[in-house]
């Protein structure tokens, strides 16, 4: 099988393509290299069997000729290039919705060109200002104003959803959504924000480790060879088209205790320092409080779970940035 997979060279996107590889196809990657880079995908190219079945593009998923191409070409589309990461949002508010919004309209129109399968990557963002958990796919949505730039990148993703929903009903094109709830693992930038790969880089410098506001705000992480099992998994379940999929880890910790366990797997001294939004980011962030995913609906359809404990994520993270110091 051809597999094209937008935004291969990305955290998530480069363990999608050794999957895939590793499971006999060819593998297709489209990426513009804003966030992603050609290191991820290095160690891939370095191996025989997998070099010739790999194929590279730096490209924009806006480029219509380069997409047309790609599309016609592969039997599947997995499209993970987004703009991500609160950040890089922050500091790009204008490209990020173009890419999000734009990129993902191309893939699915091109997709529904040529019918090919297509499983869209969301966010656990589009859920909103939720406190309660665990999170349903069926959930309202709550958002901030339009001012508060962070809920772009939420707003943008779930007119994905929408998008790709009705292209789902009216076309009748296969279309797969999936929520992710903060993937973590090794070769994730903490440049972004990301909040594992920051503390990890802060205690193994015995720098302060900056946790914002209080640190009671609180998520789940989600290893990303976790994630990806869920996806290939996805692909081949018939009953997951058309409907939209958290795919998540289950272990709920507050940020501070995050910061505390870090802290204690590095073996850092590193004090914790608490820093008020305020500090790091313009007055255009509001945080969310928490995000807890139900994930009995990928469960029920798949039999996936999450089989990585969150001390086994961390582990892997201070592991890689030892190798890589
Ligand atoms: N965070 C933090 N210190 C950092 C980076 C992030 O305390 O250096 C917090 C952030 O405010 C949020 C949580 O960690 O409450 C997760 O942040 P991340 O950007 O990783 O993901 P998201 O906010 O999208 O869940």
């Amino acid at each position: 099988m051809k597999v094209l997979i937008t935004g291969g060279a990305g955290f998530i996107g480069s363990y999608l393509a050794e999957k895939y590889l590793e499971l006999g196809n060819e593998v297709y990657i489209i990426d513009d290299l804003s966030t992603g880079t050609l290191e991820n995908i290095k160690h891939l190219q370095e191996i025989q069997r997998y070099k010739e079945r790999l194929f590279v593009t730096v490209d924009t998923i806006l480029n219509h000729e380069t997409m047309i191409e790609l599309i016609g070409t592969c039997d599947i589309v997995i499209h993970m290039a987004a703009a991500v990461g609160v950040q890089y949002i922050l500091d790009n508010p204008l490209s990020s919705i173009i890419t999000n919004i734009q990129g993902t309209e191309k893939v699915l129109e091109l997709c529904n060109k040529f019918k090919k399968k297509v499983l869209i990557a969301s966010t656990s963002e589009v859920y909103g200002k939720h406190t309660h958990a665990p999170l349903i796919e069926t959930d309202n949505i709550i958002y901030g104003p339009p001012t508060k730039f962070r809920w772009s990148y939420a707003a943008a993703k779930l007119m994905d959803e929408f998008t790709a929903l009705a292209y789902c009903r009216t076309k009748k094109l296969p279309t797969i959504i999936v929520r992710l709830f903060n993937t973590v693992g090794p070769r994730q930038t903490g440049r972004y924000g990301m909040v594992i790969p920051r503390f990890v880089q802060q205690a193994m410098r015995n720098e302060p480790i900056t946790v914002y506001g209080d640190g009671d705000q609180t998520r789940t992480f989600t290893y990303v060879g976790d994630v990806v099992e869920a996806i290939v998994k996805l692909m081949e379940c018939k009953q997951a088209v058309g409907e939209v999929l958290n795919i998540g880890g289950t272990e709920e910790v507050s940020i501070k205790h995050l910061a505390e366990k870090i802290k204690e797997l590095a073996f850092s001294k590193s004090k914790i320092k608490f820093i008020s939004y305020d500090e790091v980011y313009t007055k255009d962030f509001e945080d969310m409080q928490r995000r807890v995913p139900s994930i009995e609906k990928i469960k029920h359809l798949t039999g996936w779970k999450p089989t990585s404990s969150l001390e086994h994520i961390i582990k892997s993270v201070i592991e890689y940035s030892r190798a890589n110091k």
